[in-house]
């Protein structure tokens, strides 16, 4: 655990998720007091960035958050924090910009630590392409023996396979697996995290995970946002690559894994790995792709000014996968994500996981078969519900009728709302972070869809339909 003295080096600190994740996660940590105490922060990048662009990129979610109303600006906190941030320039080859980077590091550990070494958190906000580079950069220029180093990143890891494995290997030439943090920020979802309450605090939902309780599971997902301007990043990976490989698969292997022995970082980690692996690739027969068209609400996906005209990226994805062990065989499970709001039915954020259960035994009240399922929301509200047949309120007969039992998880709409998440980078706690090998084992479910090998059935791209509704 880091407790005291550690600088933060945001790599990246122009660009996008810097702006509207990385640095209001450290200031809603540090002003929760969730920081090691002497923390200071270093944004690098290679543009010039005057000091109001830089303070628009430190608070820009903190003011928009303002304006939303969920909380009141505090000028005299910003300017605190502000304070303890400082922004280098330089780029991700040289070897002189990360001698510069090590100056200022040095120069705060002489001001502020007493010329001890401090830990560092090196958090790469940059295109994936750039990720072995600068790690390898950072450790040959910035790495200090003497304390704790940790490398911070997000997905996507790679595009298939082959790819994730030449990133992972190329980063672990540098690194040791227990300083990198592969962020699935999905894992950071408080209702995510209280998944593991849910099935392994309680002991009646336990025993209804498996082939003998559970038909089929589903899960959907919903984006109202389409390309809207970053159609040059998701047109790239699409919605396979962009949530199915990652925080689906994640959100599936937390709920269908097996108990772990502890909530050590490794036992869930190892549970999950285990899931992944008894899931076979998915088969292009079972897959379904789609591309939001122009409606009512907004302009087709390929309308937007950073998407190819002629692009074939599927912004839906529907699939069956099966979970080939013990506990799961023969329950299929059914896969939907899209985005898009072109269209009155898409114009909703949605996560659900639905596991439908089977029917009663001796179905003596003749209720609908499928009428029972315990439901886990992550979006909109958070929730967790069951969906029973009861007794009709003041009937006479025995007639039943649906009905939800319901607990919601009030959830936090501020920029800290994945506080624990971050805080555990410092903590040292990577349980909720993945592993390389839980990487991989995702990417081989997909891979064979993604890369479209040459078979003599039609690429699934070249099956894409246009959509208005799902
Ligand atoms: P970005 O804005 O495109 O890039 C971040 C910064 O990296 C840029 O400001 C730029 O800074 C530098 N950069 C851009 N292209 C580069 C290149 N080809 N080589 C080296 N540096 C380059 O990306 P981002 O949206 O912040 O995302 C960063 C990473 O987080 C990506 O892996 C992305 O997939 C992932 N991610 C992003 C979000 C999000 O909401 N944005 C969400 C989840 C995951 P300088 O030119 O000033 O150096």
């Amino acid at each position: 655990q880091i407790k005291d003295k550690a600088v933060v080096i945001v790599f990246g600190a122009s660009g996008d998720l810097a702006k509207k994740s990385t640095f209001p996660a450290l200031y809603t940590l540090w002003e929760e007091g969730l920081l090691p105490e002497k923390t200071r922060i270093i944004g690098y990048a290679r543009s010039k960035l005057s000091k109001e662009k830089l303070q628009d990129q430190l608070f820009w979610k903190i003011r928009d958050d303002a304006k939303e109303g969920h909380h009141q600006e505090d000028a005299a906190k910003m300017r605190e924090f502000e304070g303890l941030v400082k922004y280098v320039q330089g780029s991700y080859d040289k070897d002189e910009s990360f001698q510069e980077l090590e100056r200022e590091i040095e120069a705060i550990e002489t001001e502020v630590f007493s010329g001890q070494k401090s830990n560092r958190i090196s958090y790469l906000a940059l295109p994936p392409s750039s990720f072995s580079q600068v790690s390898h950069m950072i450790k040959k220029h910035n790495y200090s023996p003497e304390t704790i180093n940790r490398l911070v990143i997000e997905k996507p890891f790679g595009k298939d396979t082959e790819d994730c494995k030449r990133m992972m290997s190329s980063i672990a030439k540098d690194w040791k697996e227990e300083e990198i943090y592969r962020i699935d920020h999905y894992l950071g979802e408080e209702m995510v995290r209280a998944i593991y309450h849910l099935r392994f605090a309680n002991s009646f939902i336990e025993p209804l995970l498996n082939k003998d309780h559970v038909e089929s599971v589903s899960i959907v997902m919903k984006e109202t946002f389409g390309a809207e301007g970053r159609g040059g990043y998701f047109d790239e990976f699409g919605m396979i690559r962009d949530v199915g490989q990652n925080h689906l698969l994640q959100s599936i292997a937390i709920m269908m894994m097996e108990a772990p022995a502890s909530l050590e970082d490794d036992s869930l980690r190892s549970n999950k790995l285990d899931l992944l692996k008894g899931i076979p690739p998915v088969d292009s027969a079972d897959l379904v792709l789609g591309q939001y068209a122009d409606g009512p609400n907004g302009k087709a996906y390929v309308d937007d000014e950073t998407v190819p005209d002629d692009s074939r990226t599927a912004t839906f994805a529907q699939w069956a996968m099966k979970v080939d062990n013990e506990r799961w065989r023969g329950v299929p499970v059914l896969v939907k994500c899209g985005k898009g709001k072109s269209w009155k039915s898409l114009d909703e954020g949605l996560m659900t996981m639905t596991f439908h259960l089977r029917a009663p035994r001796n179905n003596v009240f003749n209720v609908n078969e499928h009428s029972n399922s315990l439901v886990i929301r992550m979006n909109p509200e958070p929730a967790v519900f069951f969906k029973a047949n009861l007794l009709k309120p003041a009937t006479r007969g025995t007639e039943a009728i649906e009905q939800e039992i319901k607990w919601t998880v009030p959830g936090r709409k501020v920029a800290g709302d994945k506080l624990a998440y971050e805080a555990n980078i410092f903590k040292g706690d990577q349980s909720s972070f993945v592993r390389e090998d839980e990487v991989i084992a995702a990417w081989e479910i997909f891979t064979p869809l993604v890369i479209f090998p040459k078979k003599d059935r039609s690429r699934p791209a070249d099956r894409l339909f246009w959509y208005t509704g799902y």
